[in-house]
Formats: C-alpha cells, sequence, structure tokens
C-alpha cells in the first residue's frame, strides 16, 4: 500500500474509569495546527476505546475531533495491553490514517510500541513538539542522549507515523459547546482471557496536589543546602497558593518524593508561575517547565542556563531573599 493512500490524524483518546486525560484534548488541538500546515485536508479523528465508548463522543468534538471512532466491547472498560493493541491495529488496517499520536501517559508508553509492532510501522517516543517542515513533512521533536540533544525524527515511508507526546507541551482548546462530528461505532471481539484481571486498586497518595495541576509552583534545586531551607520553599510556596516542587538532586537524595520532581524523567508542568530556586537549569530539568507562563528564578551564578528562560529573577544567595519574601508576603497579608 502506497504511503499516499494513508490519510488523516488520529488522536488515540485516553479515558480511566470513565475519563478522557487532558493530554488527550492537548493532542487533539494540535492536530487542527498539524491539519492546517499539511494542507487542511486531514481529518483530524479521536480513537476511543471502552465498555461505553461512543458516550465520549460529544466531548471529544467539543475539544476539536472532527471524526470518533468508538469500539465498545464490555472487556475494553478498563485498560489491557493486548487487546487494546489488537483492536487499534485492527482499525488502523482498516481506515489507514497517516498520522496517529499517542499521549505518553503509562498507558500510552505500553500500549502505542505494541501497535506500531503490529503495524511494522514507525514510532517517535517521547516527543516534545509535532510540526510539519516547508516540503510538507511530519517531523517529531523528542530529546535523546539523556536529554542533551534534541531530535527532529521524521517517518519518511512507513504509515501511520506514530508518536507518544509529552503532555502539557500543548494548550487544548475552549470546549466548544455543541459541537457536532461523525461518529462511527464498532464492535470489535474481545477475549475475557486477554484482559488483565483487576484484583486491586490503591489510590496514589500525594503531599499536597499533584504538580502538574498546580499553578504556582517553587522549586528548590542542588542548591538548597538543608531540609530546613526547604521548609522555607515549602512555607513561600504555600503563602502564594501553590505546591513545592524540586529538581532531581533533592528526589534523588530522598528529601523530596519523585511525584515532586520536575522535568524529563519527572513530571512535566506548566504553571502560571514559577520561581526556580538554585536550579542550574539542566535541558533535562527545562523540558518539564519551559512552558510556564512566568518563570522567575533565583541563582548566585549569573551564567546558569537557567537564565536563559526566565523572565524575572534574582543573581544572589537564595538564603537571603526567600525569608525577606516570606516576611513581606506575611506582612501584606497582614499575617
Ligand atoms: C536521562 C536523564 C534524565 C534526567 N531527568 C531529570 C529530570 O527529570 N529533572 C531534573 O531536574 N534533572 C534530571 N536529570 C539530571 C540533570 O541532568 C541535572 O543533573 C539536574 O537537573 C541538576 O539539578 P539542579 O539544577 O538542581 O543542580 P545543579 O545543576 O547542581 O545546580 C544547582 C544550582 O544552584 C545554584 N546555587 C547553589 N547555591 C546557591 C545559593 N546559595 N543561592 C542561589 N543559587 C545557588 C548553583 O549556581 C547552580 O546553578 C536527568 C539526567 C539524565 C541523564
Amino acid at each position: 500500500m502506497a504511503k499516499e493512500d494513508y490519510k488523516g490524524i488520529w488522536v488515540f483518546a485516553e479515558q480511566e474509569n470513565g475519563v478522557l486525560s487532558e493530554t488527550t484534548f492537548e493532542l487533539l488541538a494540535k492536530s487542527a495546527d498539524l491539519k492546517e500546515k499539511l494542507g487542511g485536508k486531514d481529518e483530524i479523528t479521536a480513537v476511543v476505546l471502552g465498555d461505553d465508548a461512543a458516550a465520549f463522543a460529544s466531548t471529544l468534538y467539543s475539544y476539536g475531533a472532527e471524526k470518533v471512532i468508538a469500539a465498545e466491547h464490555a472487556n475494553l472498560g478498563q485498560y489491557s495491553a493486548r487487546p487494546y493493541a489488537e483492536v487499534l491495529t485492527a482499525l488502523s488496517e482498516k481506515y489507514k490514517p497517516s498520522i496517529f499520536l499517542f499521549p505518553a501517559s503509562p498507558l500510552g508508553r505500553d500500549l502505542a510500541p505494541r501497535v506500531m509492532c503490529q503495524l511494522r510501522t514507525g514510532l517517535t517516543a517521547d516527543a516534545i513538539d509535532l510540526d510539519v517542515d516547508e516540503d510538507g513533512v511530519f517531523v517529531q521533536t523528542t530529546p535523546n542522549f539523556g536529554g542533551n540533544i534534541l531530535s527532529h525524527i521524521c517517518i519518511m515511508e512507513k504509515r501511520p507515523q506514530m508518536v507518544t507526546v509529552h503532555p502539557k507541551v500543548f494548550s487544548p482548546i475552549s470546549p466548544i459547546e455543541g459541537a457536532a462530528g461523525e461518529l462511527i461505532l464498532e464492535k470489535p471481539e474481545v477475549e475475557a482471557d486477554d484482559c488483565y484481571i483487576l484484583l486491586e486498586t490503591e489510590k496514589r497518595v500525594f503531599e499536597g496536589k499533584p504538580i502538574a495541576d498546580c499553578s504556582v509552583l517553587v522549586s528548590g534545586g542542588r542548591g538548597i543546602k538543608s531540609q530546613a531551607d526547604l521548609d522555607m520553599l515549602r512555607e513561600l510556596a504555600a503563602l502564594l497558593g501553590g505546591e513545592l516542587a524540586s529538581s532531581r538532586p533533592l528526589v534523588d537524595n530522598g528529601w523530596l518524593p519523585h511525584e515532586k520532581q520536575i522535568g524529563q524523567s519527572g513530571t512535566t508542568t506548566k504553571p502560571d508561575f514559577i520561581l526556580n530556586v538554585a536550579v542550574s537549569g539542566s535541558v533535562q530539568y527545562l523540558a518539564g517547565m519551559q512552558n510556564a507562563k512566568c518563570i522567575m528564578s533565583i541563582n548566585h551564578v549569573a551564567s546558569a542556563p537557567i537564565w536563559d528562560v526566565s523572565h524575572y529573577g534574582a543573581v544572589m544567595d537564595y538564603s537571603k531573599l526567600i525569608p525577606a519574601l516570606i516576611a513581606e508576603i506575611k506582612a501584606r497579608k497582614g499575617l
């Protein structure tokens, strides 16, 4: 089959317990941009699997899907790798999308490579940008070699061009009420024997709010000298109505749990405001926060790479500035 026979942009609509992931909406928004750059002919399709998958259609239309393919079966209610991969492979073979985007979530990272293998196509993992070049070729950008270089990858011959994409690198559109589209309902056969048997689920307990969902973050780096100083950052974060986060060294030395780590091997965040304290700004760290709306930093070295992305900041010892900031905010709040 010639690659010209593959058409359209597909987004895997990830749902868990009846809730669509935010990254699904981010990918639908980005698909509209890709569609325009590809000449406007590629239809944007959300593909959703579940026991009542068609119920997601109206939400998916409101976030930009023009078409929804809903594959329904009682055994697709919960994620299981083998049936999900088989259903998506069969759908791809039937409808032949040119581009197939997945969230780089634990589920997406588990599922997409299985589909890729079955389709014998190409997959770019953990992309942090998607674009179309001047020749109309779809380009995926992803960090490689420990994040020290950025690769621009094109899947030239194989179709579909598959990608898993980091959460929070694109912004969803504001949902359009009453948006409508075409619904294709599929009823695949799914053997119960192929599905995971869920014995027990345990809710992950976070200290505070997950940093991915926070609009204000105060993030400490290796330059933080003691746990008492970290408590000071925690207090500042609380006064600003936000959460404490960190770069990797503070997690590696056991001061904070992994869910507080910003970055390539941690969490991608997109707060309205972030204060980086004694963080140098490695590429791996920046990958997790450079899309913040307002970036402020404190670092006593003027040449630190964090300044390349910072909007405001102070080149000084944090231990002199943070107590003064806390005192000032408390005074203004009358605390
Ligand atoms: C595959 C891979 C994945 C990785 N993933 C991540 C990741 O997800 N997240 C992550 O953060 N890192 C990650 N890393 C590690 C990353 O390469 C850096 O080592 C790390 O980000 C450095 O953290 P830092 O900026 O806190 O520390 P440093 O680079 O040591 O910087 C400390 C900074 O503090 C400043 N400072 C020191 N004292 C003071 C003071 N008193 N006042 C003001 N400033 C002061 C210094 O000037 C310096 O700039 C990864 C690495 C690899 C290889």
